[in-house]
């Protein structure tokens, strides 16, 4: 049994657990400010994860209190800018942004979440000056490879802006963390597998993987109670991502196995609002099963 998981690496990397700090950057989306579009993806509720306010300085220290029950003395931390599109600003503001979360000594990696249309050469060459003095993370949310479903979810760019946005982060030496979500109408496991097996061999150095949640609030939602969309049980999701795992190359990093929505706004499936239990049964099911990540890969 293998499966390449994020927590073990950087433990070997840093000879202790790393925790996320999650912070904001205050910026929006082009697909919510109206560039691309106004509703934004069909299941975002907008909201972000955790709007953060207040200086970088600030949100480290009130990132740290919330996390401070579960690290030990000596935790190290990776800044983590998750929510909205953390490179659609002017550089040298996010310059500023990024250099003061990334220069307490005990973050040792910056991670910026964004969309590979949203990467302007000024951009890419702030990240990769700053990639100089830590490791900085860009997380990229293809989320599907399937026409259709990119259409469904108003994804709002093709394939190749994600392909020559990997060739150019690549380039400048840059991490790549892909997000792919099971359960879009109309995936069948095997599509789900294909996207993995994509992304695998598109250049990305890691995967996060998420289950379609539908929170309150979004058109996804409306689809949802209308019927017109159904979300995956836990056996089927856990199947589908097993198939995923082993169609990715062994050395790509599984960042998630599954997604974490904020649970107060979240309609179906309720069973992914019990993050332990769901982790847990995945865990589970890769012993029982002996998952071999890449194994249905020929060249492994
Ligand atoms: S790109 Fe991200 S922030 Fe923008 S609408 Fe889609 S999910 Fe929401």
């Amino acid at each position: 049994m293998y499966w390449n998981d994020l927590n073990n690496s950087l433990k070997i990397q840093y000879n202790s657990k790393v925790y996320k700090l999650a912070l904001s950057s205050g910026c929006t989306c082009p697909n919510r400010d109206g560039a691309l579009g106004s509703r934004g993806c069909v299941f975002c509720d907008g909201a972000g994860a955790f709007a953060e306010q207040g200086d970088i300085p600030a949100q480290l220290a009130a990132a740290k209190k919330r996390v401070a029950a579960k690290t030990g003395a000596n935790a190290k931390y990776i800044a983590y800018f998750q929510s909205f599109t953390n490179t659609y600003g002017p550089a040298e503001r996010l310059r500023g942004l990024y250099s003061a979360a990334m220069e307490p000594e005990d973050v040792v990696i910056l991670s910026i979440a964004t969309r590979p249309d949203c990467l302007p050469e000024e951009i890419l060459s702030m990240l990769a000056e700053l990639n100089q003095l830590k490791p900085v993370w860009v997380e990229l949310g293809l989320q599907t490879i399937h026409p259709a479903s990119a259409n469904y979810i108003r994804r709002g760019y093709d394939l190749p802006v994600y392909e020559d946005a990997v060739r150019r982060l690549k380039a400048a030496d840059i991490t790549v963390v892909t997000h792919q979500i099971l359960g879009l109408p109309g995936e069948s496991p095997h599509m789900m597998a294909e996207t993995a097996q994509y992304i695998g061999q598109s250049g990305a150095d890691g995967i996060k993987f998420h289950l379609l949640h539908v929170l309150r609030g979004t058109d996804l939602a409306a689809d949802w109670q209308a019927g017109k969309v159904q979300t995956m049980e836990l056996e089927a999701y856990i199947a589908a991502l097993e198939d995923c795992v082993r169609h990715i190359p062994r050395e790509m990093v599984i960042h998630r196995l599954t997604g974490d929505g904020a649970k107060r706004d979240l309609l179906a499936p309720l069973w992914s609002g019990d993050k332990k239990r769901v982790l847990n049964a995945i865990h589970h099911a890769f012993r029982r099963d002996n998952l071999e990540q890449g194994s249905a890969l020929s060249n492994r």
